[in-house]
């Protein structure tokens, strides 16, 4: 049998893995955060759907998106790496030449867990410089890399009164669905509903299937009648009601 001061260790430790299952459960969550607002949807009855890209921006893949973007004549949402933006202010600017929204990802994309206030200060107030040298002068949302934040990220954004923006439809999170652009299409038509924020990578080499997928999800969501919003302008429709 285990003595009395065995017994209070192994409890403790207990206690201290279920705690750290507990934070990396919270830290990855989609949509529950400790301070300010976390917004994965929005709640409405009107068909709007909100279409995000996260990373870049890079020269080459930005124009490809954008001449479809243009084309079908709809407007989205940019969260982009400040790292990269610095590097390709001009594909920042024809961003936000064309009307879309910019959003801010971090300056390094790292995960903003166990990280100083300090790094986590720099991360993000270099990103929204760099956000207005490209001209953007609307409200800048943010997004955390890989969805991560526990403690100290959310406070700092929660001071500065800005929110989170998450997302409730990611094609790309299952490998047999990210490798075929069909199947990512198939999937974001399927799990759209009202209020939904689609998240997609298409900045990279390596993102040709997502790339390839984006005019064809635009096209299925209008024909199911929805029409798309960037973050701000869904954020300003339906602010008046319970989001989630
Ligand atoms: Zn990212």
């Amino acid at each position: 049998m285990f003595g009395k001061r065995a017994k209070a260790t192994l409890i403790t430790a207990a206690a201290i893995i279920a705690v750290a299952i507990a934070a990396f459960q919270i830290s990855k969550s989609r949509t529950f955060q400790f301070f300010g607002e976390i917004i994965p949807r929005v709640n409405t009855q009107q068909k709007v759907v909100a279409l995000t890209f996260d990373d870049g921006p890079t020269p080459g893949a930005t124009e490809e998106v954008l001449s479809i973007l243009a084309e079908e004549g709809v407007k989205a949402t940019f969260f982009v790496i400040g790292a990269d933006l610095e590097q390709n202010l001009e594909q920042g600017r024809r961003i936000v030449a064309a009307g879309h929204e910019l959003g801010n990802h971090t300056y390094s994309h790292k995960r903003m867990v166990l990280k100083t206030p300090s790094f986590i200060e720099a991360e993000i107030e270099r990103t929204d410089q760099l956000i207005r040298q490209a001209g953007y002068q609307g409200t800048i949302h943010f997004r955390p890399p890989f969805g991560k934040k526990l403690f100290l990220l959310p406070r700092y954004l929660a001071k500065n009164a800005r929110k989170t923006i998450t997302w409730d439809v990611e094609p790309e999170s299952y490998p047999e669905i990210d490798a075929d652009s069909n199947r990512i299409v198939e999937h974001v038509l399927a799990s759209t509903r009202p209020g939904s924020i689609i998240l997609l990578h298409v900045m990279y080499e390596s993102r040709v299937e997502s790339r390839k997928s984006v005019r064809r999800i635009i096209s299925g969501l209008k024909r199911e009648g929805y029409s798309f919003k960037t973050i701000s302008e869904m954020l300003a429709a339906t602010d008046t009601l319970t989001r989630r």
